[in-house]
Order: C-alpha cells, then structure tokens, then sequence
C-alpha cells in the first residue's frame, strides 16, 4: 500500500482521534463510574430476569421507574406482595445467608412518595421489607425461615411487580378436610434482618407526555360458566339442593351484575338448565375471545363439618384433595383426570395466561372472603391449583370459584336462600371488579 500524501495523513490521524474521544465518551456516559457505598456480598445469585432489556438507554436512566404504591394481601397460604411500577423495571433475585433471605432487587427505582408512605406506616406485612436500599435500588427482603417458596413475577397493563410467598405449612394453615380444635402454635419469631440503610429518594418529575385524542374503550368479553346442568345435577344436598341449581341462579346474578360494567359483554355458557359438554364450554369461551372465563361450582366432603369457600386456577394438584376435586369436576376417575398439566408447552401465552389467572384467583378469593365474612362466616381454603378440563383448555385467564360445600347442612341451607346467592354473586362480582381495575385486559 502506497503511503499517503502528507496533508491527508494528518486529516486521517485527525480524523482517528475525534472518533476515538466519541467512543470513549459515550462509554462511560453508559457504564458510570461505580457508586460509593459498599456492595451488599452475594452468596448464590440467580440469573436476573430482565424484563425490558433496552431499560438503560439515556432517558431510562435519567428518570428511574418509580414505585408508585405498594400492596399486599394474606392468606392462610401465603402472602402476595406487588409493586405497581410506572414503566417496566428489571429485577434480579439473590439468595443470601446468615440469616437466610431473598433478596429481590429493582433497578435504576425508587420509592414514590405513597410507596414510602405505606413502608413506615406498615403496609408491608412482617417478616417482610421493601427498602430504598441504594439511591436507585428498591430491595424487597424474605426471610427463608418463614416461607416454603417464592415466586417474582412481572405484570403489564399497568406495570407491576408481583411477589408471592408461600407461608410455612405449620402456621396455622388449614387445608380442607383438616379439622383441628387446637390452637396453632405461634410462629417462631424470624430471624434479625440487616436492615439496609434508608435513603431519601431523589424527587421523580415525570416528563411532559404530549396530549394525544383518546381512542375508543375496547368491549372487553368475560364469560360465566355456571357448573353441570341438565342431566350432570353435580353434587346434592341432603335436602335435595342441586349444584346445578345453585350455579345457575349464582351465574345469571353475576353475569347482570359484570354487565352493568362499561364496555363490558358477558355471555353465559349456559343460561338455563340444560348439560352442555366440559368440552364445548371451553370451546364457546375461545371461540368467543373471552378476556376472562369463570366457572361456578359447589363444594363437596365425605366430611359434614367442612365448609367454606377455595378458588382454583389452572395447575398441578398439589394435593389429594384437590385432585379428587378436580376428578370430581371432570368427570374423571382420579387417576386420570384426562388433563395433562405437565404437558403445557411454556410459551409466552400460556405464561401470560397463569399469572394473570393466579392474579384474578387471589383478587376473587379475597374479595369474596371478607364479603361473606361481613355477614356470614366461611372458611378461607385459599387459592388451589388443579387439573380442571375448562380451566387448561380456555386459552384466557380462569379460574374456577367453589363457592360452599353442599355436604355442610348448614351451607347447604345457605345454598337455598336467595339472600345467600345474591351476597356470593356480589362477592364475586367485587373481585372481578378489583381484578378489572388493575388489569384493563386490553
Ligand atoms: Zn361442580
């Protein structure tokens, strides 16, 4: 190669140094230089999830996700923890020892004002804690002593962070078909935590969002599937009362009820009393493009004295017991309740499909827990996975609510009251409703 001429070899080498400043300052404009506090040492970290991967460009970093509110909710299973964001956030999940804890941390957020108000007014739940451990890092701690397992989970529309924990058995959770006249054994007290240091958070000024017309609120579609019908009566009373009967009159209350929401279409799987395939009531749903699909049954126990109310989505049996109510519901011997859980392909879909069931489960159950206990007594059997045939083969979220057991005489009596049906309809009608307001579905 022939050597340039003077003057362009010092143009070239011009040339070569500005490019090379450039690169260097947008390298460190991405890559700041390292914050001053001392990172927190890290046992055994699990792979970050990143949720959004372009979340570091310039403008995510001036303005961090801000945590807007914090809720959480107890069941005799678990609690639920969820983190409503402003924008997507990534996370990343660490096991650390001495004591032994979760670490869950959120990056480039901060506490919003509410959010900082519910930590010191203690919204959140002992043992656990959310933090503003770093200037831009959010920490939420579980101890391990006070939990079987865990699960972080993201959710869109709007952006929200979604933690359950499942409570160890020993605490004073009953599972069905456990009678028990003893009082639970306190739990053990948890384990001193480090408390991470608190920060004031930097004040987040949201940036002017240009005012753009408002399209047309979508018709969203929630189907009802009252259980049985016709020739199936489901389970009986010994008074007679058929389950069939019951699911209907609760299902054609709710479906006027969710009707007089806006925007909103409810179609009935059955809206009389007439046997309508497992089948082809899932089929109705996907064909319909239902957002939501409800299913309503009654409860029954080899043993008079359960009662009480549990809601499913779709899963694995976890155990005996919910496996003999899901053979019951399909039809099925119980081994072999002819739907493979374990054959669910993983996509996006189906992902989507069980966070937003297990959301709409919990939002039900709990609803319909401190409805009825406001003027009835029930028992919270909580929030159950089962292989039920309507709720794997609807392509939307589902759940499946039972609501009593008509093997109690006295919820069976309950059963035949109108009063009774209208409250449990109302119940219903108010988790969905709680569910609709944090997830518009479209
Ligand atoms: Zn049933």
């Amino acid at each position: 190669m022939s050597r340039a001429p003077r003057p362009f070899r010092s143009i070239l080498l011009l040339l070569l140094s500005v490019l090379l400043c450039s690169v260097f300052v947008d390298a460190r404009a991405e890559h700041p230089v390292a914050p001053s506090w001392s990172p927190t040492p890290v046992a055994e970290t699990i792979a970050p999830r990143f949720l959004a991967v372009k979340q570091e460009s310039a403008a995510g970093a001036r303005y961090p996700t801000m945590v807007r509110d914090l809720r959480s909710w107890s069941t005799a299973d678990g609690t639920r923890l969820v983190l409503d964001l402003n924008r997507k956030a990534s996370f990343s999940e660490h096991h650390l020892h001495n004591p032994d804890r979760v670490v869950i941390e959120v990056q480039n957020a901060v506490l919003g004002k509410d959010s900082r108000r519910r930590v010191s007014g203690g919204t959140v739940p002992h043992p656990y804690q959310i933090t503003q451990s770093k200037p831009r890092t959010v920490t939420i701690t579980l101890p391990r002593s006070q939990m079987t397992q865990y699960k972080a989970f993201a959710l869109a529309n709007p952006d929200r962070l979604v933690i359950d924990v499942s409570r160890m058995a020993k605490e004073g959770a009953r599972q069905v078909g456990e009678v028990s006249t003893t009082v639970p054994p306190a739990p053990a007290p948890a384990a001193a935590l480090p408390t991470p240091p608190v920060i004031p958070s930097p004040t987040v000024t949201e940036p002017a969002r240009p005012a753009s017309p408002k399209p047309a609120p979508p018709i969203r579609t929630i189907v009802i599937d009252p259980g049985h019908g016709g020739k199936d009566p489901g389970t009986i009373g010994r008074h007679g009362t058929t389950e069939k009967d019951v699911t209907l009159k609760v299902g054609l209350m709710l479906k006027d009820l969710i009707g007089s929401l806006p925007n909103t279409r409810v179609l009935m799987t059955r809206d009389r009393d007439t046997f309508i395939e497992l089948e082809d009531r899932a089929k109705f749903a996907n064909e319909k493009n239902a957002d939501l699909f409800l299913s309503i049954h009654v409860n029954s126990h080899p043993h008079k004295g359960i009662r009480g109310l549990e809601i499913y989505h779709f899963g694995e049996a976890k155990d005996q017991r919910a496996l003999e109510v899901a053979a019951r519901e399909n039809g099925t011997p119980l081994n072999n309740t002819g739907v493979g859980w374990q054959y669910i392909v993983a996509d996006l879909l189906t992902t989507k499909k069980i966070e937003h069931s297990q959301e709409l489960a919990w939002t039900a159950k709990q609803a319909m827990v401190s409805n009825l206990n406001s003027r009835y007594s029930t028992i919270d059997h909580g929030v159950k996975t089962a292989p039920f045939y309507v709720l794997r083969f609807t392509t939307m979220p589902s759940i499946l609510a039972e609501i009593a057991f008509m093997s109690n005489p006295t919820e069976e009596d309950q059963m035949r009251s109108q009063p009774f049906l209208t409250h449990i309809a109302e119940a219903i009608f108010d988790g969905v409703k709680t569910y609709l307001h944090t997830n518009p579905l479209r």
